[in-house]
Formats: structure tokens, sequence, C-alpha cells
């Protein structure tokens, strides 16, 4: 997304084909594993609030759903692609299967910029959305949830227009729904604790303490600020955070080489999680370039911002300190790039087993929703500790008894357990 020569889909291909050739997958699983199964493109005309009509270009993706509904995000975001969503689509099917939920995977975006867009104009883009593929999903076809630039707000608007158009009450249509509303406690911060529990298991695996390690964090949104809550809780000290500054239209990396204060942090961002750098200066933070996240010297680093982050270009400046990165985003690592960390050893958890927490709890939230029934947060972030240590070292186990990455052995896993249900369901 974020340049014109980088394609998330062909990488996300790219990723597939090379785990295909591994188990040596047969020619036509193959085939309708890499593409979606089925996707809808649609226009959504909105009233502005100048009276002016405006239309925006949304996206339905669904890319597997042979183990269960298709599950995955809503993004809004002016740089949107379907290749994008394509890839997102993808990778939420091996999200689902990593973590063993019985669901598929899909994604959906909308090309827009809700920085320069009033709460009603996005109302009215989220009800739009609805209008247009409410036939094609639904809680046993295909459930959306928030993403970048998507929030609870959004979900609501949507489950009301899915509710005036089917006549009746879905909660489970949709995930990431307000608390009170059929939300889940703990969904906002699951995914941002369920990347921690990764690291703290993969810690044991390495051997490192996390109350002696420090850790860079590109990102300062949903994902990295619970990711740090749950890390400094653990024992471990984040020196480094980033974030994209919309006036200036660049990022910007904040050091505290003593650790950064996350709640006096917080005080100082917007809600899309951008820091405002001129009151970090006066709390005492060095304000550098958004790309110095990834040079700092550390044991751990959380990108947690966007996908092609880590790329051939600039692996070789992350410090040879560095033992373990965690992959809060989606994307983050370009093969490349990955083919470098691989020969160097550093330990990586890959994308849809670190970030598998929020559809994780997405589930959790379906389950609750279907049953009218909702547990209290202790029990889900519980519940989600399980999940995530459980699928965290099916992955370390696989990978240590084949000698294999561990991104790799995460593709394994999850690739022939959707080839196992389109086999099962008799498609190939
Ligand atoms: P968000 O919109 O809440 O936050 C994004 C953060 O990234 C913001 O702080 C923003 O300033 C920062 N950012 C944007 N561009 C940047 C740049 N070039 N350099 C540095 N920082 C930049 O989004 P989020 O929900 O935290 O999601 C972040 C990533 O995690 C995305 O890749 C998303 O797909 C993935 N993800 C999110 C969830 C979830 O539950 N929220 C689940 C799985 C994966």
């Amino acid at each position: 997304m974020a340049e014109k020569s980088f394609n998330a889909f062909e990488m996300a291909q790219k990723q597939f084909d090379k785990v295909a050739d591994m188990i040596g997958l047969d020619e036509g699983t193959r085939e309708l594993l890499r593409n979606p199964l089925r996707e809808y493109h649609f226009s959504i005309p909105v009233r502005m609030d100048d009276g002016s009509v405006k239309v925006f270009r949304g996206f339905r993706v669904q890319h597997n759903d042979a183990r269960g509904p298709a599950k995955g995000g809503i993004r809004f975001h002016p740089q949107e692609t379907v290749d994008t969503v394509r890839a997102l689509a993808m990778w939420m099917t091996w999200k689902t299967a990593v973590a063993d939920l019985p669901l598929g995977g899909g994604k959906g975006g909308v090309i827009c910029d809700p920085h320069n867009l009033s709460p009603r104009e996005q109302e009215q883009i989220s009800r739009g959305w609805v209008r247009q593929v409410f036939k094609n999903v639904g809680p046993t076809a295909d459930v959306p949830a928030p993403d970048v630039m998507t929030n609870a707000q959004h979900m609501l608007w949507m489950l009301d227009e899915f509710e005036a158009l089917t006549g009746g009450r879905y909660p489970g249509f949709i995930t990431g729904k307000p608390v009170g509303m059929g939300g889940s406690l703990g969904r906002t911060e699951a995914t941002g604790y369920g990347l921690i529990f990764t690291v703290r298991e993969a810690m044991k695996h390495l051997n490192m303490k996390i109350e002696e390690s420090v850790a860079s964090v590109q990102g300062f949104g949903n994902v990295a600020q619970y990711a740090i809550e749950k890390y400094t809780q653990l024992g471990g000290k984040v020196i480094c955070v980033s974030s994209w500054d919309q006036n200036d239209q660049t990022s910007y990396a904040f050091r505290k080489m003593a650790g950064i204060d996350l709640q006096e942090l917080l005080g100082i961002t917007d809600r899309f999680g951008g820091i405002d750098k001129d009151k970090a200066r006066e709390l005492g933070y060095e304000v550098l370039p958004g790309d110095q996240w990834l040079d700092q010297d550390v044991d751990v680093l959380l990108p947690c911002a966007l996908e092609n982050q880590i790329t051939a270009d600039n692996v070789e400046r992350i410090s040879k300190r560095v033992k373990l990165i965690a992959e809060g985003a989606n994307g983050p690592t370009t093969p490349e790039a990955d083919a470098v960390l691989e020969k160097r050893g550093v330990f990586v958890v890959p994308d849809f087993l670190a970030n598998a927490g929020g559809v994780t709890c997405s589930y959790f939230e379906q389950v609750q929703s279907n049953m009218n029934f909702y547990w209290p947060k202790e029990e889900v972030l519980e519940r989600l500790d399980d999940k995530m240590t459980s699928a965290f070292w099916s992955v370390a186990n696989l990978a240590d008894k084949r000698k294999l990455y561990m991104r790799d052995a995460a593709y394994i896993i999850a690739i022939e357990r959707v080839a196992q249900a389109c086999k099962d369901r008799g498609w190939v």
C-alpha cells in the first residue's frame, strides 16, 4: 500500500507458493488457495456535508470459507487497493487456521481518508458499504470487524444497517462492537495482548528474560498501545515508538532511553494514533525520523503499523542485538528481508500467528453474541492466552522438529488445515 512498486497480494502469493512447494500441494488445491474464492467491488455514493455527492470505492474479498464463515476486518484508507484487500483476506485464512478457529478468511476496505470526513460522512460510508454487500455477508457466511481507521462505532452503524435490511437482531453479524451492544470485553486489548503472549512464549523458547529485554515499536495505534501495556506489565522496557504525523505527512520516531511512559504518551496522542511531536519534545522525548524505530539497539522489534516496512533496503540496519521480531502488523516484512532475517537467525513470530489475538477474541465475541450471554473480561483474556499460547507452541514445535523458519512452520500448519477442509468437503 505504501509504494507503487509493492503489491501485497503478490507477496502473499509468493509466501504461499513457497510453502505449497515445500509440502508438495497438488495443482488443484494450489490454484484454489492462491486466489480468493469470491470478491465484491462496489461504489458507495455519499451525500457530503457540503451538499455534494462523492462516490467511494468499496471491496469485500472472501478468500476461503472451507473451515467456517469468512472473517476479517474492514479498513478505511486513502491508498487502499483491491490487491491489499486480497492479500489481507488470504492472511486471514491462514490466521484463523493457525489459531485453530472454526472460521475462514475475508477482508474489506473503502478508499477514503477518515481524517477528512465528518462522523456523519463516515456513518454514510459504513451504512453504504453494508447496503452493497448485505446479501453476501452475515453471521453464517462472512463476519466483518474493525481494522485500520475503523472502530466500534463504525461496526455499530454497520450492524444497525444490516439489521434494518434483514429485519432482525443479529449481533453475530459483526464483531468489534461496543461493549454493552454485543461487544466482548477484552476485544480492544486482544491483538496487542495476544502479540505479547507470543513474545512471552518466544522468550521462554529462546531463554530470554522479558524483565531484562528492551523493545522498539513501529506504530502507536490500537495494537501497539496494548502491546506496550502488556509488555511493560511483564517487566519489559520500550525505548522507542513511531507514528504518522498527519500535518507533516511523514512519520516520526519518539525515543526515551530510560523507557517511554505509555500513559504520558497517550495523553498527547490523537484518536488515529498520531503523537504530537512538539508536546513529545516538551516531555523529554527525542523526535527522530520515523524509520529510525528500526535502527535501535534493542532485543525485540515490534512492527505494529503497516505492511512492507522491513525490506531488502533496510533490513541490514537492524541491530545485531535484535533476537526477536513479533509482527503485530500484517505483512510488515517482505520475503527478501525475511531471507536475511532467517540467515541471521532472528526469531520471527509471523504476523498471522503474532496478531491472531484480535480474531481470536472476535471469535469469542461471535460465540457470545450468538449465545446472547457475555463472559467477564478475565475469562475472555484467559481464553485468549490459552489459544495464543497453544497456537505459538504448535508452530514452534513444528519449526524445531523440522528445522524450519517460524513463518514457514506457521504456513505449513495453516495451509495443511485449510487444504484438508477443502478436500474433506469434496472441493478438490
Ligand atoms: P491504528 O490505525 O489504530 O494504528 C496505526 C498506527 O500506525 C498509528 O499510530 C499510526 O500513526 C501509525 N502509522 C501509520 N503509518 C505509519 C508509518 N509510516 N510509520 C510509523 N507509524 C505509522 O491501527 P491498528 O489497529 O493498531 O493496526 C496496526 C496494524 O496491525 C495493521 O497492519 C493492522 O492490519 C494490523 N492488525 C490489527 C488488528 C487489530 O485488532 N486492530 C488485528 C490484527 C492485525
